[in-house]
This record gives structure tokens, sequence and C-alpha cells, in this order.
């Protein structure tokens, strides 16, 4: 076995994604931990806390998925149910500055939520029977990509799961989890491991040196397994940290990280474009008293306001 390669960067404890790959094991993953990204997304949007939690694992997994995007793009998670929660979406956009930008939006019954007794945080509780849809923009780099999957009763983590045993083929490991602290400010925490395809040269060379790719993968998830929710979130334990305890004795290396931060698309502009398609009747409809229109962005929960006088002159 070969010995652990230290990280060509500084430990990076929060709001960041790390990938890495563990060279004996012909295995690759990534990390990502969100704080003061996710508190201030959380704070903007004021849902119960059971919302979230779930937002919490969700933000991390499309920052998961974010994270294995090429070029610049858009990677946006949807869950749809008929449950409490209705309707999720997160989306993870590149911001062409090497950061990833992340979002997210929810629709549910807040009566029908707090009606929910102790046990009621598996996903069937929350969001009943739908799917999870997730999509891949990657501009004119690449055709656009969009994976379904129906929801699984227990969580999002098995939801994600089944997504990438039917959508990627790829023997996946995953873990997400999302707490509130001591003083209340949430954070999130998530890894994935995935066996990587082998070719056929892989395949002789790995005979020829005595190696089995299911004894690595057997052991990459044993080691994957000891990592408890707990420590994913844990503030003290640096990404690498936690790279490095799993994979140190079969050479995990780790790779530049990428920031994640919150932000949105949202402009005045846009929604000028929008306005401009209806009628100066409709307008008039849609303004109040005061004679302005505002449109609420679900997404960041900022009002933006238009004068009737001006849209319709
Ligand atoms: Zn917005």
């Amino acid at each position: 076995m070969s010995t652990a390669t230290p990280s060509p960067t500084a430990p990076v404890y929060s709001n960041h994604c790390l990938p890495f790959q563990v060279e004996g094991m012909n295995v690759k993953g990534r990390l990502v931990r969100l704080a003061s990204t996710l508190d201030t997304i959380l704070t903007q949007h004021q849902y119960p806390a059971i919302v979230n939690r779930l937002m919490g694992e969700l933000l991390s997994l499309s920052a998961l998925l974010g994270g294995m995007m090429k070029f610049d793009g858009i990677m946006t998670v949807q869950i749809k149910g008929d449950g409490p929660i209705s309707f999720i979406v997160c989306d993870y956009a590149t911001s062409g500055n090497g950061e990833g930008v992340l979002r997210c939006h929810a629709q549910f019954d807040e009566q029908a939520l707090s009606d929910l007794n102790d046990d009621g945080d598996s996903l069937a509780a929350l969001l009943g029977k739908g799917y999870m849809a997730i999509t891949l923009d990657q501009g004119q780099h690449m055709d656009r990509y969009q994976g379904i999957v129906e929801l699984q009763a227990t969580s999002v983590t098995d939801t994600a799961v089944e997504y990438f045993k039917t959508s990627e083929q790829l023997p996946t490991l995953l873990k997400l989890s999302c707490a509130q602290d001591t003083d209340g400010r949430w954070i999130a925490g998530a890894m994935i491991v995935q066996h990587l395809a082998q070719s056929s040269d892989d395949e002789i060379e790995s005979y020829l040196r005595h190696d089995d790719p299911r004894e690595q993968w057997q052991r990459a998830t044993a080691l994957f397994e000891s990592l408890t929710i707990d420590e994913l979130i844990d503030p003290q334990l640096s990404l690498q940290d936690l790279a490095f305890r799993l994979y140190h004795e079969d050479g995990v290396r780790a790779f530049t990280p990428t920031g994640l931060v919150n932000g949105c698309r949202c402009s005045a502009d846009k929604l000028r474009q929008v306005l401009s398609n209806f009628t100066a009747t409709d307008l008039k409809e849609m303004a109040n008293e005061d004679g302005v229109i505002i449109m609420t962005c679900h997404f960041c929960e900022t009002d933006h306001q238009f004068e009737l006088n001006k849209l319709i002159n």
C-alpha cells in the first residue's frame, strides 16, 4: 500500500466541495460541507425546521452533483410529491470565477407539516409519493440531460443512491447530513464515493497484480460505512481530514476545493422582460393601489417593484 499524499491545498472546513481520488482502490469521491452559506439561504426563507433539514441535505446533494460538471452550467435537483411538502427545487450554478452558487425554493402545506407526529421525518411522511428529477444544463458544450427517479420512502440519501444506480451505473456510496448546532445555526455535509469503471487494460493489470476489484470495493465500502453522519458536519474536522481518516492507507489524493456560496440569478431586467408580454389591462390588474407591481423571487425572497406608469408607456 502506498502512503498518504499530503493535500495540495490548505484544509477547508466549510462552504466547500473537495474532490478526491483513492489511487489504490480505483475510487473517486467528493466531500461537501455547508455552514454559513446554508444558514444564510435558510434565514432568507424562514421555512419550518423540518423543511430546513431536508433542504440542507438537498443543497449538499446539489453541490456534490454540481461538482461533477465539466463546463460552466446549472445543475437542478427537483422533487415533486403528494405529501405535506409538494415541491422542492435546489440549483447549483457555476459562477464564472470558480465558485458554485446555490439557491432553493420549497412549497408546502404548513398545517399538514405541523400535524406530523414525531416519526414524521421519513421522506414518505414529508413528501408522499413522487419523484426526484436531476437536470444538467451545460449550455452549448453538452446536450441537456435529465434523469428521473421515484422517491424512496426512507430518505433523500436512498433516493439519490437509487438515481446513481439506474443512471450512472457506477457503484455509489452516499451519505447526507444536516442539523442545527448549539447556537441554532444550520450545517450540512455530504460524501459520495464511486467505483470507477475499469478499462480492459486496467482489468488485465489488476489481474497481474493479484488485486481483485471486488475486494477493493468491499474495502472502500467498509471504510465508508465507518464514517458517521456527525463527523460529516463536525466543524472541527476539515474535509481533507475526513478523506484521509477513511482512506489514508490506500493513497488518497485531494484536489483543489471549490467554494460554495449563496446567490440568485433573478434580476429586475429579466422580470421587466416577462412583464412586457402582458397587456396594459393585465398589468393594471396586477398593480396595487399605489400603481406598483411587486414580483417576489421565490429563490431569494427579494421583492422587485415596477411602477405601472413606466411599464405602460
Ligand atoms: Zn432571486
